[in-house]
This record gives C-alpha cells, structure tokens and sequence, in this order.
C-alpha cells in the first residue's frame, strides 16, 4: 500500500446492533477517516480515528454557502468471508468532478480509494452477513474554513463514515408508486444537476414531502426548462423499456451520473438489448403507456440497486406499469448486480475490488 494511515482505535466500543432491525443510516461505526486540506499544503494528515463529532466554527463556510460533497458506495462480505467494493473507482471519478463543479480541491483518486479501503478493513467486524444487508460507506467533504465572505474556502475536511444498512425494501423488491413533479424542478443545464452536493438534495425535500402527502413513495423529476422530459426519479436514474427499447435520460448536465446506471447500461448492452440514452418526454410515456408499449419502469441506484416502478401519476392521470409486479428484466438485473456485488455471479467487468 502506498499510503499509510494511522490508526487510532477506540478504547470504548459500541454494541453492534441485531441485524434483523437494520435500517438505513441510522448507526455508524466505530472509526472515521478524516483528512485536512489547507491553502498551499494540500490534502494531509489523512487519518483514522474513533467515531465522534467534530468540532466545527460557527463561521464555517459550509453552513453558510454549503460547499460540501457527498458519495456513497457500500462494502459487501461474500460467502468465504471476502470484503468487496463495487467500482470505487468510479465513486473517486464522480468526487473529483463534483468538486471542479463546487471549487473544492480534487483528491488524488488512489489514496481516495486507499482511504476507503483502510476504514472498512478496520471496521470490517461491522458488515452485516444477513441477505440484503451491508456496510454503507458515506464519503464527503466540506468547507471548513471560518470566513463569511463569499469565494471557494482555503481549507477543507474529507470525510469517511460507515453504517451498517438492512435491505432497503423490507418486503423485497416491491414496486413503487411514484408522483410525476411538474411543479419543482431539480436541475438545469449550467446548474449542479450532475454533481452530488447537499444544496441538490435540500432543494427536493420540498417536492419529496408533496409526494408522501399525496400517498407517493418518490417523484419523477422533469427537465427543469420545459418540464416535458423525464430525467430522474427521486435521488435515482430512471429507465422506460418502451417496445424493447431501454430508454434513460442521456448526462448531459443535469442528471447525476449514477454508476448503478452506468453498470445497467454495460450488462443490458451484453446482452443484446437495444439501449438508448435519449430525451424522452413525459407524453411519450404515456402515450406508450395507451398503445401497450412499455413494459417496465424503474430507478437505479446504491441504495436499493433496482427498484422496480409500479404506478406513475401525472397530472391527476394514473398510470400501472406491469400490473403493479417487478418486470422480468428488473428483476434479472437485480441479481445479476447484486450477485457481482456479493461475490456470487461471475465479475466479468473486474468492477468488483477486494479490500
Ligand atoms: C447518487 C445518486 C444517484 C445514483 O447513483 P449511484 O452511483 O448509482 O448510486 C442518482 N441520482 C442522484 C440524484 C444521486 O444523488
């Protein structure tokens, strides 16, 4: 190993908790990793650490012009006691370019997936074995330098937390009934649309409320100009299959280029499917919807992987998509996914990383 991190281990350990109440983000870890950036020294002292708060200066920039970032990938234990990752590479890719977007300093990608590598090991007693479960991992950054005027920050903290996770749908993989926003707009080109910061998720608590109130799990984010094409569903990319073609929104600026979309593109292209990544409106769902053609809908993402759409509801019209059941291509790419991630499915893409 290239880098070294040092350790400091916790003289106080928590309880874990039953893997049979795990839910999702509430329980960290034991250790941290944690590593300063400072104005013409760089990224130094990355370190480990136990778990704690953080002391933080109310004039810290981050909570006041929220210049921060966030990733999230998870670790998987395989059947012979093996710890993986999934395509962290991808993860340190998608860091660096958020943080070209938000004016923060970009991260050597190695040691970035070192660090990840080095927390994991040392808290690789908390990664839950139970079918569905696993260990969440949650990098981020932010800007921590005690200064209220308005410019990039001169220091910075990158962060590594860990929490055990339980399957993200009790029940499986149960469709969901999602609510098409044609009120709030998530993003637009020029805008942060593709990067994974807080400020996008703050600005979609309001449409994702809206949506529970009116009996809805999630929202169908429209483009932001015409509110007309369909770009992502909650903090997922979405997928159509529309007369044998898969059709998701092409990154062109205001989605976020998801690395489960990505890997879905790779396993539906191997087998021969016709995918398209392609603009398509909200009347053209729904006009496939009246001809008979769309079989399937469904979002990608870390958290659940494939979660399977099974009622659309746009201004007041009501769609059921499969008759309300997961589609045979959802459920395919469920396990195949899963089953690379879990060391039980050939990984003939080498996405799979061994820590
Ligand atoms: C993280 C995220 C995704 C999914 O990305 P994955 O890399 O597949 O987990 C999709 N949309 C948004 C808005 C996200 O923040």
């Amino acid at each position: 190993m290239k880098y070294n991190f040092p350790i400091t281990k916790t003289t106080n350990k928590k309880v874990k908790p039953d893997p049979d109440t795990l839910e999702f983000g509430n329980v960290f870890t034991d250790h941290m990793f944690i590593m300063n950036y400072t104005e013409g020294k760089g990224w130094h002292d990355g370190r480990i650490v136990p778990y704690a708060p953080i002391p933080m200066d109310p004039a810290a920039s981050v909570f006041h012009y929220a210049q921060e970032m966030f990733e999230g990938l998870k670790a998987y234990k395989t059947a012979d006691g093996k710890i993986q990752l999934f395509r962290p590479d991808k993860n340190a890719e998608r860091t660096n370019n958020t943080n070209i977007r938000m004016c923060i300093p970009t991260i050597d990608p190695e040691l970035y997936v070192e660090a990840i590598k080095a927390v994991v090991k040392v808290d690789q007693g908390w990664i839950p074995e139970k079918p569905g479960t696993s260990l969440y991992i949650r990098p981020f950054i932010i800007a921590n330098e005690p200064f209220l005027g308005v410019r990039a920050s001169k220091e910075y903290l990158f962060m590594i937390i860990l929490s055990p996770v339980g399957p993200y749908y009790k029940e499986g993989l149960a469709p969901t009934k999602i609510f098409v926003e044609d009120e709030y707009v998530r993003a637009t080109q020029g805008g942060t649309g593709f990067a994974k910061i807080g400020g996008n998720y703050a600005a979609g608590l309001k449409s994702q409320e809206k949506a529970h109130e009116l009996g809805y799990s999630q929202v169908l984010w429209l483009d932001g100009v015409e509110r007309k094409y369909v770009e992502e569903i909650g903090t997922s990319n979405a997928f159509f299959v529309i007369d044998n073609e898969v059709i998701t929104a092409p990154i062109e600026g205001t989605i976020l280029p998801g690395i489960t979309r990505d890997s879905v593109i790779h396993l539906l292209k191997d087998w021969g499917l016709k995918v398209s990544e392609r603009r398509i409106t909200i009347d053209d769902v729904y006009k496939a919807y009246d001809e008979g053609k769309i079989s399937e809908v469904f979002a990608t993402g870390t958290a659940a992987v494939i979660s399977p759409v099974g009622e659309l509801c746009w201004k007041d019209r009501k769609i059921t998509i499969h008759e309300g059941k997961i589609g045979e291509l959802s459920q395919k790419l469920y396990d195949v996914l899963s089953g690379i991630q879990l060391g039980k499915e050939e990984d003939k893409y080498n996405w799979v990383v061994e820590v």
